[in-house]
C-alpha cells in the first residue's frame, strides 16, 4: 500500500499516472547556474583526457573498438522524413543520438560505468607507479594485481553490465546487486563473464543500498555509486563534446534562432544529468534539455516539482514504480543529479508503457532502430513536448536513444509482439 503524501506541489495528472508535460518553472540562464556548481568544465576536459589516455587499452581489450582507436561513441543518425514527421507530430529536423548502439555495452551506461572503472583502475595502477603506457594494463601482470580488488555496483541491469564488462576485462572481481526489475537474461549475461550477481527482491534504491553496505567494510573495494558518483557523471558529460563535433561535421548550426532540443530518458538522473551538464557548458542557452520518465516512475519530476531538498519518492505520490521501461524504474532520484539539473532543464515528459512499446515497434519497423522501452520513451515524448511548449522557430530535435542494441532476439521479439516476458524461447 502506498500512502500518498499531501502538500507536495506535484501536478494532479502526475499523481494520477497520466502522461504529462511538466515545464520547469525554475529554469535559469545556463551561465548563471553553471558558475554556482562544484563541478566545472575543467572536470569534463579532464575526463575527456582520461578517455584518450585509455583509448589504446580499450582498443586492445575490445576488438570492436579498433576502428575508432578505442573511443566509445555512437553515430548521430538522421531518420527518413516520414519517421521524423511521425515523431515530431509535424515538420522539422529530427536527429537520433544512437547510444543504443554504443560499442561494448549497447547502452548509454558505457559512458558512465566504463569510465568509472577506468578511473579506479588508474588509481590502483598509480599506487604501483604506472605513469604512462596505459595499454600495458591489459598484460597479465596487471590483471593479477587487479584481481585482488572488487568493483561493486547496484543496478536495474544496464549499469551492472557496463561496470561488470569493464571490470572483468581488466581482471577485477565484480559484484553486481540487482533489483527485482532486472531481467533474468541480464543476470545470466553477467554470470557468464564471471560477475558475482546478488539478487534482491526489492527495488533499485534498495539494491544500491545493499551494494553500498556490502562494499563499505571491505578493503580493496570500489563502490560505483549511481546516486552520488561524480566520476560516473563526468563520464556521461563528455558525450557533449562528441555531439558537438558531430553537429559541426554535419554542418548543423546551433544558435539562439536554431536551438537544439535534446530528449533524455531519466532513471536516477546521472546519465541525463551528466549529459545536460556537458551540453549546457558547450551550447549554453542554445540547447534545451527535456527529460523523459515513465508515468509510474517520475522520480526526477516529483523531486524537482516538490522543491524539496530532502528525497521524495514516487511512492509518496501514489505511483508504483512498476514499468516495462526497466532502465528507468527508479523511485527516488539522485539528489546530486537533481541539484545539478534543477535550474538547467526545460521540463520533463512522462510516458506510458503502452506508448513506449508502440515506439519500440515503430522505431524498428520504420527506422530500423533496435531500442529497449527505456530508450523508445524518448521518441514517445517529442510530439507532446513540441505541442505543449511555445514555438522555438527552426529547432533541431535530438532524441537520445539510450539502449537496446544488445537485447537478445527472443526478448526483442516479445517486445515487438507485446507478449509477456518469457513467451518466446530461442
Ligand atoms: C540507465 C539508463 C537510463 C537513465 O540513466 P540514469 O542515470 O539512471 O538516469 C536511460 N536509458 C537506459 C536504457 C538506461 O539503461
Amino acid at each position: 500500500m502506498n500512502h500518498p503524501k499531501p502538500g507536495l506541489s506535484v501536478p494532479e495528472a502526475v499523481r494520477a499516472g497520466v502522461p504529462t508535460v511538466w515545464c520547469n518553472p525554475h529554469v535559469c540562464p545556463a551561465a548563471e547556474v553553471l558558475s554556482t556548481l562544484r563541478l566545472q568544465w575543467s572536470d569534463v576536459q579532464a575526463a575527456q583526457a582520461r578517455w584518450r589516455r585509455f583509448a589504446p587499452l580499450l582498443a586492445k581489450l575490445f576488438p570492436e573498438l579498433r576502428s575508432s582507436g578505442g573511443l566509445i561513441d555512437s553515430a548521430l543518425l538522421e531518420p527518413k522524413q516520414s519517421f521524423a514527421r511521425a515523431v515530431l507530430g509535424g515538420e522539422g529536423r529530427l536527429l537520433v543520438k544512437a547510444d543504443h548502439d554504443l560499442p561494448v555495452t549497447g547502452c548509454i551506461k558505457a559512458r558512465g560505468g566504463v569510465y568509472e572503472v577506468l578511473w579506479y583502475a588508474e588509481r590502483v595502477a598509480e599506487a604501483f607507479g604506472l605513469l604512462d603506457d596505459f595499454a600495458s594494463l591489459a598484460d597479465p601482470v596487471w590483471s593479477e594485481r587487479f584481481a585482488r580488488h572488487t568493483v561493486v555496483v547496484g543496478s536495474t541491469g544496464n549499469l551492472g553490465f557496463s561496470v561488470g564488462v569493464m571490470a572483468r576485462a581488466l581482471g577485477f572481481a565484480a559484484e553486481v546487486h540487482m533489483s527485482s526489475d532486472a531481467k533474468a537474461w541480464k543476470k545470466d549475461r553477467l554470470r557468464r563473464i564471471g560477475v558475482n550477481v546478488v539478487e534482491h527482491e526489492a527495488d533499485y534504491t534498495a539494491a544500491v543500498a545493499a551494494a553500498r553496505s556490502s562494499a563499505a567494510t571491505r578493503p580493496k573495494c570500489h563502490f560505483v555509486d549511481d546516486e552520488t558518483s561524480e566520476q560516473l557523471f563526468l563520464g556521461y558529460a563528455t558525450a557533449a563534446i562528441d555531439l558537438q563535433a558531430q553537429l559541426e561535421a554535419a554542418g548543423i548550426a546551433v544558435d539562439i534562432e536554431r536551438p537544439l532540443l535534446v530528449y533524455l530518458p531519466c532513471g536516477v538522473g546521472g546519465a541525463p544529468g551528466g549529459i545536460t551538464f556537458g551540453l549546457k557548458h558547450v551550447f549554453g542557452d542554445t540547447v534545451r534539455c527535456v527529460f523523459v520518465e515513465p508515468v509510474e516512475s517520475p522520480c526526477m519530476l516529483v523531486q524537482l516539482a516538490s522543491g524539496s531538498d530532502a528525497s521524495v519518492s514516487v511512492y509518496d505520490i501514489g505511483r508504483t514504480n512498476q514499468t516495462v521501461q526497466d532502465g528507468l524504474a527508479v523511485a527516488s532520484a539522485s539528489l546530486f543529479a537533481a541539484g545539478v539539473v534543477r535550474h538547467l532543464i526545460d521540463g520533463i515528459v512522462t510516458v506510458s508503457d503502452a506508448d513506449s512499446l508502440e515506439w519500440v515497434r515503430r522505431a524498428w519497423s520504420e527506422a530500423g532502430l533496435k531500442l529497449e522501452p527505456s530508450a523508445a520513451s524518448a521518441l514517445a515524448a517529442v510530439a507532446s513536448w513540441v505541442r505543449a511548449s511555445p514555438s522555438t522557430g527552426r529547432r533541431t530535435d535530438i532524441v537520445w536513444t539510450t539502449g537496446g542494441g544488445l537485447l537478445p532476439d527472443d526478448v526483442f521479439l516479445e517486445l515487438l509482439n507485446d507478449l509477456p516476458a518469457g513467451t518466446i524461447r530461442s
